[in-house]
C-alpha cells in the first residue's frame, strides 16, 4: 500500500496524529477548515483551557514533544472549592506529586501545528473545508473558504479528525449500511468569562489549582494561564429558574453573580460585558460505530467520540487514540486491515466508558464536591489506597494518572468500589469511626 495520507482537521488530535504518521514515514497532508490561528485571532470569547493529564502526556511523549508543551502548562495539584458563603476548601487530586496541567486550547493547538510543520514536515492547508469523502474512490473534496474552488485529493489512507461535528463522520454515515449513531446534549451550556491578572501579572487566586464554585444544578470553574489570567467557564442550564435564558440584563447578571459567586465578583471587572458578549455553547456526547471503513478510512478524536468535558479527558482520550494506533502500526507491521480492525475493537469500549464517566462526573463536580458526606468518602478511600495501593486506586486516579489502565477497566473497577463505599457510608457512625481499624477491615473483607 502507498503511504499518502489525507488528514481532515488540524485540531489537537489531527495535529498530533500527523506527527505520529510522519515519523512512521507517511506523507501526511492536512486540510483545515479554519484560517491559520497563528496568524488570525479566531478564538476570542471561546479560548477554553484544558486539563492535560497522564494519558495526554503519554501521547506527547510518544513523539518526544512533552517538554515543548510543558512550557505552556501550569500544574494544578487539587481542587479549590469556593462555597456560597465565601469560605473555601482545598482537595488534593492525588498524591503530592500528582498534577493535571492547565493549557490553553489555542496555545497547545498552535504549538502542535508548529511542531507538525517544522519537526515532522507535515503540510497543512488552511481555509479548506472537507465537503465530501467518496468512500469507493478514496477521494476527498475540499472547498476553499474564499474562492469556493473545490480541490479533489486521492490518497492511500484518510483520517477524519474534524471534531465533534465531523464532516468525515457524516459522510461515512451516509455511505454505510448499519452505521450506529447517537448524540446527546446535556441541559447545560457553557460561557467563557475571565479573571484578569493582578498587579505585575500576579495571580488573584491560588495559581496551582482548579477552582470550582459548585452550586447544585450549575457551577463555575476557573483554570490558570501563564500570564496571570484565569479562564472561567460557567456551566448553566439553557432554560429554567437559574439559566442562560433568565440571565440577560446587567441587573440580572450582577444579581446572579453576587448571590452565587460573591468572592469571584470583585475579581471580574469586565464580568457584565464578557457575559453579554461571549457566546453560549452546547455540550454534546457523540457515540458512533464503526470508526473504520474498508481498511482505508478511520475516524479519530472527537470525530469518533465527543464527550462532555467534566472529567477533563476529551483531548487526553484523543491523544491516547494516537498512541494505540501507533502501537498497532508497529504490531501489525503496517497491515492496515489488521490495524483498523483492532483499533476500533480496542478503542470503542474505552471511548464509551469515558463518555459515561464524564457525564457522571458533572454531577460530582457541580453537586457533590460541596457535600460533607462525599468528602468523607473520598478521605476514607484516599487513606485506604495509601495503605493498600495495590488493592485500591481511586477512580479519579485510574482515569487521570494511570494511563496503562483502560478507561473501560476504570469504569468497571470504579463501580465495584462505589458499591463497597455505599455500604461503608451507610454505617450509622461513619463520621466518628472512619479512621478505625474496623472500617479498614470491612473494606478488606468486601474486596474479597
Ligand atoms: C468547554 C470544554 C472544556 C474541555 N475541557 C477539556 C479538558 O479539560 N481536558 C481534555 O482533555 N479535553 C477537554 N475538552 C475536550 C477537547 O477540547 C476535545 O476533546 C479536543 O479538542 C478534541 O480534539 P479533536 O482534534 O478531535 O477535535 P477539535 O479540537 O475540535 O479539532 C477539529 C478540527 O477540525 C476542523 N474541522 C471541522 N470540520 C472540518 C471540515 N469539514 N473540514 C476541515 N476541517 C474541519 C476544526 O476547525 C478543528 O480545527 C473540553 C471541551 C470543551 C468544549
Amino acid at each position: 500500500m502507498g503511504k499518502n495520507v489525507t488528514l481532515v482537521g488540524a485540531g489537537l488530535v489531527g495535529s498530533l496524529l500527523s506527527i505520529y504518521l510522519s515519523k512512521k514515514g507517511y506523507k501526511v497532508t492536512v486540510f483545515e477548515r479554519r484560517p491559520d490561528m497563528r496568524k488570525t485571532n479566531i478564538a476570542a470569547g471561546r479560548s477554553i483551557n484544558l486539563a492535560l493529564s497522564d494519558r495526554g502526556w503519554r501521547g506527547l511523549d510518544g513523539v518526544g514533544i512533552s517538554d515543548e508543551i510543558r512550557k505552556i502548562g501550569i500544574p494544578m495539584y487539587g481542587r479549590f472549592i469556593h462555597h456560597k458563603d465565601g469560605s473555601s476548601a482545598y482537595q488534593p487530586y492525588g498524591r503530592d506529586d500528582q498534577a493535571i496541567y492547565s493549557v490553553s486550547r489555542a496555545d497547545i493547538n498552535m504549538k502542535l501545528m508548529d511542531l507538525a510543520e517544522q519537526k515532522a514536515g507535515v503540510k497543512i492547508h488552511f481555509d479548506k473545508r472537507c465537503s465530501q469523502i467518496d468512500r469507493n474512490n478514496l477521494e476527498c473534496s475540499f472547498e476553499d473558504n474564499h474562492t469556493k474552488e473545490i480541490t479533489k485529493i486521492k490518497s492511500d489512507l484518510v483520517f477524519g479528525a474534524d471534531g465533534a461535528f465531523a464532516a468525515s463522520r457524516l459522510n461515512m454515515q451516509l455511505q454505510s449500511d448499519r452505521f450506529e449513531y447517537n448524540q446527546h446534549y446535556i441541559e447545560c451550556g457553557y460561557k467563557e468569562l475571565i479573571i484578569p491578572p493582578g498587579e505585575n501579572g500576579s495571580f488573584k487566586m491560588e495559581k496551582n489549582a482548579l477552582h470550582i464554585w459548585p452550586r447544585g444544578s450549575f457551577m463555575m470553574i476557573a483554570l490558570p494561564n501563564p500570564d496571570g489570567n484565569f479562564t472561567c467557564t460557567l456551566f448553566l442550564p439553557f432554560e429554567g429558574e437559574k439559566s442562560f435564558e433568565k440571565i440577560k440584563t446587567t441587573e440580572q447578571i450582577e444579581a446572579f453573580f453576587k448571590e452565587e459567586f460573591p468572592d469571584a465578583v470583585p475579581l471580574m471587572p469586565t464580568l457584565v460585558e464578557d457575559f453579554k458578549h461571549n457566546p453560549v455553547s452546547s455540550l454534546v456526547t457523540v457515540k458512533c460505530f464503526p470508526w473504520t471503513f474498508d481498511d482505508k478510512i478511520a475516524l479519530i478524536g472527537d470525530a469518533a467520540h465527543a464527550i462532555v468535558p467534566f472529567y477533563g479527558q476529551g483531548m487526553n482520550c484523543g491523544f491516547e487514540d494516537c498512541v494505540v494506533l501507533n502501537d498497532l502500526i508497529e504490531k501489525h507491521k503496517e497491515n492496515w486491515s489488521e490495524i483498523m480492525k483492532e483499533y476500533q475493537a480496542l478503542r470503542k469500549p474505552d471511548a464509551d466508558a469515558i463518555a459515561d464517566l464524564a457525564v457522571a462526573n458533572f454531577i460530582e463536580m457541580r453537586d457533590k464536591t460541596a457535600d460533607p458526606k462525599f468528602l468523607l468518602q473520598k478521605k476514607i478511600e484516599a487513606k485506604f489506597s495509601q495503605k493498600y495501593p495495590d488493592k485500591w486506586i481511586p477512580l479519579y486516579s485510574m482515569v487521570t494518572y494511570s494511563p496503562h489502565i483502560r478507561y473501560s477497566t476504570a469504569l468497571k473497577e470504579g463501580s465495584k468500589q462505589q458499591l463497597i463505599m455505599d455500604r461503608i457510608m451507610a454505617r450509622p457512625n461513619i463520621e466518628k469511626e472512619w479512621e478505625s481499624p474496623e472500617i479498614e477491615k470491612e473494606i478488606l473483607e468486601q474486596l474479597k
